[in-house]
């Protein structure tokens, strides 16, 4: 059986080679000495690529993709998954926060339940800051609320797919993916294997808070239409509370309360919340018309450099 591992590495420079060390130990170890290591260099702007360039002379077990810029951690996995040939593939970070001894507990699982994606499930996050584990867990939980289908809550890119689910994934051909809920939608039999997420082991997040939110809006908007139907409600609300106000007015006309002349302050405030409302709604739009923009224009995800070690 043949392990492929795709590992997406964006300025990884500190962490690489010892990421290439762990990884290659787990199948030494283990006795599975079939097994590739893709590497996708995801537009690094330090020596990631020559460190990888010099770890695939040595070993053939690597291969590497290069980006010819930095296309994101999401396509960099896309394109390691389309060029991988294994019987199961392993999708890990960079930088050790998912343990690769984890692998093996994953391939057991794999093999006594007849799983075909066994995803890792993080117990408690080691230095992560409070802010991080807030927003992640706040975002699971919208998301889940919103969407019409279930995310696993505490769950990365960081599982074990088969064959089957690879090649459906692979037929998969939205722009912009949120692998995580991709791959929970293809449906199959799915475990779950618990870990401990490691802290970073050098190096800082390449995911800053405005790359988080992005991430986050296509996870919702990709996966929801509700937010729409969400709006549609708001609007017809609104109207609602208009035509009570107007009711209102024209009985306080008839029986003589209220003065319409002084109703200065009501008229800015209906003002200014259904200019609101109008906004949050054309911004709601604007969203998924931004996502059908993506999808119309039929970009290519990533564009490969250049390939190493892939002999074709
Ligand atoms: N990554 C990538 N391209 C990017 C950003 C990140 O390939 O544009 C990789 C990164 O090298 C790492 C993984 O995606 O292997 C997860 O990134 P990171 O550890 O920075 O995210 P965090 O764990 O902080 O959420
Ligand atoms: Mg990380």
């Amino acid at each position: 059986m043949l392990i492929s591992v795709v590992i997406p590495s964006y300025n990884e420079e500190e962490v690489i080679t010892e990421s290439y060390r762990r990884l290659a130990k787990v199948f030494t170890d283990n006795n599975l000495p079939d097994f590739e290591l893709i590497f996708i260099n995801d537009g690094s702007r330090d020596k990631t690529m020559f460190i990888l360039k010099d770890i695939a002379a040595k070993d053939a077990h690597v291969k590497l993709l290069n980006f010819s810029r930095n296309f994101g951690h999401q396509a960099a996995v896309t394109a390691g998954l389309r060029e991988s040939k294994g019987d199961v593939a392993v999708i890990i970070d960079a930088d050790l926060q998912d343990p690769p001894e984890v692998i093996i507990d994953m391939l057991r699982v794999y093999e006594t339940e007849q799983c075909n994606v066994v995803y890792g499930v993080r117990n408690k996050r080691k230095g992560e800051s409070f802010f991080k584990l807030l927003t992640a867990k706040l975002f699971y939980r919208l998301l889940n609320s919103l969407s019409d289908i279930s995310f696993p809550v505490d769950t990365g890119d960081f599982r074990l797919i088969d064959r089957k689910v690879i090649n459906a994934f692979n037929n998969l051909h939205e722009k912009n993916k949120y692998i995580r809920g991709l791959i929970s939608w293809l449906g199959f039999k799915q475990c779950p294997v618990y870990y401990n997420r490691e802290a970073r082991f050098a190096g800082e997040t390449k995911y800053p808070f405005r790359k988080m939110l992005k991430f986050a809006s296509i996870g919702l908007f990709y996966f929801s239409k509700k937010p729409l139907k969400l709006a549609t409600s708001v609007g017809f609300l609104s109207i609602l509370a208009g035509l009570l106000y107007v009711l209102m007015l024209i009985a306080g006309q008839i029986f003589g309360f209220g003065h319409v002349v002084s109703g200065w302050t009501s008229t800015i405030i209906i003002i200014i919340f259904f200019g609101g409302v109008q906004l949050l709604t054309i911004g709601v739009l604007g969203q998924y018309i931004g996502s059908l923009f993506d999808e119309v224009k039929n970009r290519p995800e990533y564009i490969i450099a250049e390939k190493v070690n892939f002999n074709e």
